[in-house]
């Protein structure tokens, strides 16, 4: 019996666009970002900040891409690929050097897409615009992938991101202008988040122009602030239970056409003093399947709160 689809993933968002398989090939750029250089970083980066399987960011952008291409291709029979650039933040360089290297990604073969993760606070009309002549000059896709973490601006605070949430906000309202495509990152099990800040945050997102989450479970990297108050027994962690009810109410309130990328964080093993309740990726996903199935939970559920929800009340 096929399984019954009950939210919205990536890998049939990327079928219906190209048509076939499409995988992420990392490129990682000698670069950093700037919330390191003023004040130490997010309290869960760690100072590779997430490219800890990257490869030397010394090499050429095409070098990088057709090492990891030559793996990915044998492994999943994938033959068209997205440049990602993942690691820090990949618009923190100037303008010149940006379109150095996204020109040269964008010129080798099968590449579809490129993907840049930044921040909110470093998105620009100016770097926008460079963005859309590539585009245009190389009939390639564009997709910015945002931080946010949380709509909890106090808990922003607390974790040290360095921006609140009127820049996503700026940010997302910015890049909808030129037509890309935004994914935003979150994290639904910050220290001092609630289930209500869950809820928010799938609001927040429906509401904007933002087209992919990217939901992580936090993991705590061994060489960060996090990991510092781990040690120390600083740290209170929600369970692996009230983590997936967590996930099960943000896809209610979402948008139904919302795509999903991720439900889990992602470390490896060496790099982490916790990750994921010691559960395989597998196991979260099948024990998350079994809650929505059980609760016949569907993405979208409870997305009714927008358009003067409260009018529907005159009629009654
Ligand atoms: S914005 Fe990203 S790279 Fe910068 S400190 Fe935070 S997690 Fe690390």
């Amino acid at each position: 019996m096929t399984p019954i689809v009950r939210y919205r993933t990536y890998s049939g968002y990327l079928k219906e666009r190209y048509g076939e398989k499409v995988y992420k090939l990392p490129v990682n750029l000698p670069i950093t970002c700037p919330n390191r250089l003023s004040g130490g970083g997010c309290s869960f980066c760690a100072d590779v900040g997430t490219g800890f399987e990257a490869q030397d960011s010394i090499l050429p952008v095409s070098e990088q891409l057709r090492r990891n291409r030559a793996h990915i291709e044998a492994r999943y029979k994938a033959h068209k690929f997205i440049a990602y650039f993942q690691n820090y933040t990949n618009t923190f360089m100037p303008a010149d050097t940006l379109k150095k290297v996204l020109e040269e990604a964008a010129g080798v073969e099968d590449i579809v897409e490129i993907s840049l993760s930044t921040r909110p606070d470093c998105i620009s009309d100016a770097y926008l615009l460079l963005l859309k002549e590539l585009q245009n000059k190389y009939s390639i896709n564009i997709h910015l992938e945002l931080g946010l973490q949380t709509a909890n601006y106090h808990t922003l605070n607390k974790i040290h991101r360095g921006h609140g949430l009127a820049e996503f906000i700026d940010a997302v309202l910015r890049i909808s202008r030129y037509d890309f495509t935004v994914c935003t990152h979150l994290i639904l099990n910050l220290p001092g988040d609630t289930m209500e800040d869950v809820v928010e945050t799938a609001r927040l997102v429906s509401v904007l122009p933002v087209q992919i989450v990217k939901l992580h479970s936090l993991y705590i990297a061994a060489n960060s602030e996090f990991g510092r108050q781990y040690a120390c027994g600083e740290l209170e962690l929600c369970s692996a239970e009230e983590y997936l009810d967590r996930v099960a109410a943000f896809l209610q309130y979402v948008r139904p056409d919302m795509v999903i990328e991720r439900l889990f964080g992602r470390i490896p093993e060496k790099d982490a003093l916790f990750a994921n309740w010691g559960r395989s990726w597998w196991k979260l996903n099948d024990e998350l399947n079994a809650l929505l199935e059980q609760r016949n939970i569907y993405q979208g559920d409870k997305c009714n709160y927008m358009n003067g929800s409260k009018l529907s009340l005159l009629d009654s």
